[in-house]
């Protein structure tokens, strides 16, 4: 719908019902298609974030909506107490493609790693009748906004005015083993981590770090947890992460990119871990409902079918060079960083203000962290259009840069 511009102030003016919790951009976004957002006054935008690494296959992917059209003429809901076949089927396809032989699916990526934690507490207590709970994270890292996985997340800014958190978490220093091995203790029970610290900036886990930490938690019997909510489906030039670094995580959780957009959330694990769940042990009303799994069911075929993985493998490779080439002249450009379409830009300076201007000159691109920008695309995502975001970025640091000097 176009609004007449006075329609628009009032709509923007207009008291908002909604618990202040978003610093929200001032643009309403009301079509998508592929790398491509309108906002309500027509205007067009190329989105390289997609969603919060959502939109792995941009938006409104054309063989997703066809799935999820013939479901919503079939049944929505159905409750867990009765097998669901698309949940099988995407719990089958799940378990091929990766490392896991289980999979538990809920809503989000934080009810995820809330369903590790649990699993993890579990399999020891119950399995092993040991007393082990403490689960090691890392600092900067971010597993999401409930009780249990803001106190995981290692950033304090997160857990301001929820105390008391529950007990059990402790911190170690990312690629830093010595640090781990200073928090391990016989109550371990978990170490979780993110191989690319996304929400804090994009920071890239070493792979020599990354193998030692598996091997410790193999010599300790410590589960290893691998919070893939933003690294999986896709978004690194390999389906899930963990491939890139030659590993088997005992759990990954999944989420964002997982349904392309509809709400879906997954814990997937070692058959070993079969046991610490039982009956009633566990559970979510809407978890792997008819219409997700559907959905999740087309974004991993589409993805494979069409190539996406290696796609993103190669854009990934020609956008962080490209970035290099073009933004290198800069001099607040501090770092580019990145694995696959997972890229983060470093900025001498906040970036709030340069994202805004971004967002003015029809870019969606989003922060990680204070001081990052970070360049998430659909996996569709052409050389072309990687140039035309690099073409806007300059423009803009050169504008910037204009201003400042
Ligand atoms: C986004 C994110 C979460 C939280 O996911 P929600 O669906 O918002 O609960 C957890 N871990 C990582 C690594 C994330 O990027």
């Amino acid at each position: 719908m176009r609004r007449s511009v006075s329609e628009r102030v009032v709509f923007t003016l207009k008291k908002s019902y909604l618990f202040p919790t978003y610093n929200k951009f001032p643009i309403t976004l009301v079509k998508g298609s592929k790398t491509t957002l309108w906002d309500d006054e027509g205007k067009s935008y190329l989105d390289c974030m997609s969603g919060l690494a959502v939109c792995n296959l941009g938006h409104v992917p054309d063989r997703v909506k066809l799935r999820i059209q013939e479901q919503l003429e079939q049944v929505w809901h159905v409750s867990n107490l009765f097998h669901i076949k698309a949940q099988e089927d995407l719990a089958e396809k799940l378990v091929t493609i990766s490392c896991a032989d289980l999979v538990f699916f809920c809503n989000s990526g934080a009810e995820a790693n809330e369903a590790a934690f649990k699993c993890a507490r579990r399999y020891h207590q119950r399995v092993h009748g040991n007393e082990r709970y403490e689960i090691i994270t890392f600092e900067q890292s971010f597993h999401g906004r409930t009780l249990a996985t803001l106190t995981a997340t290692g950033q304090e800014k997160v857990k301001d005015g929820y105390y008391p958190l529950p007990k059990g978490f402790l911190y170690a220093r990312y690629n830093d083993i010595q640090s781990v091995r200073s928090k391990i203790t016989g109550k371990t029970a978990a170490i979780m981590l993110e191989l690319v610290q996304g929400e804090s900036g994009v920071h890239l886990s070493e792979p020599e770090f990354v193998q030692e930490l598996a091997k410790l938690c193999k010599d300790k019997g410590i589960l290893l947890i691998v919070d893939e909510v933003q690294t999986g489906i896709g978004r690194t030039g390999s389906m899930f992460a963990y491939e890139h670094y030659g590993i088997e995580p005992d759990i990954i959780t999944l989420a964002k990119g997982l349904a392309s957009g509809l709400p879906i959330g997954a814990m997937m694990g070692k058959e070993k871990l079969r046991e610490a769940f039982s009956e009633g042990s566990h559970a979510s009303t809407f978890g792997g409902s008819p219409l997700s799994t559907v959905a999740g069911l087309a974004t991993i075929e589409t993805l494979m079918e069409h190539g996406l993985i290696e796609r993103a493998k190669k854009a990934g490779a020609y956008a962080q060079d490209k970035l290099e080439n073009e933004l290198k002249q800069f001099p607040i450009i501090r770092a580019i960083r990145g694995l696959g379409l997972l890229i983060g830009i470093e900025i001498t300076e906040p970036v709030t203000p340069i994202i805004q201007k971004l967002h003015q000159n029809r870019l969606l691109v989003l922060s990680g962290g204070t001081h990052v920008i970070r360049f998430m695309p659909s996996l569709y995502i052409t050389n072309d259009e990687i140039d035309q975001a690099v073409l806007i970025l300059s423009n803009v640091l050169r504008e910037l840069e204009g201003i400042t000097n």
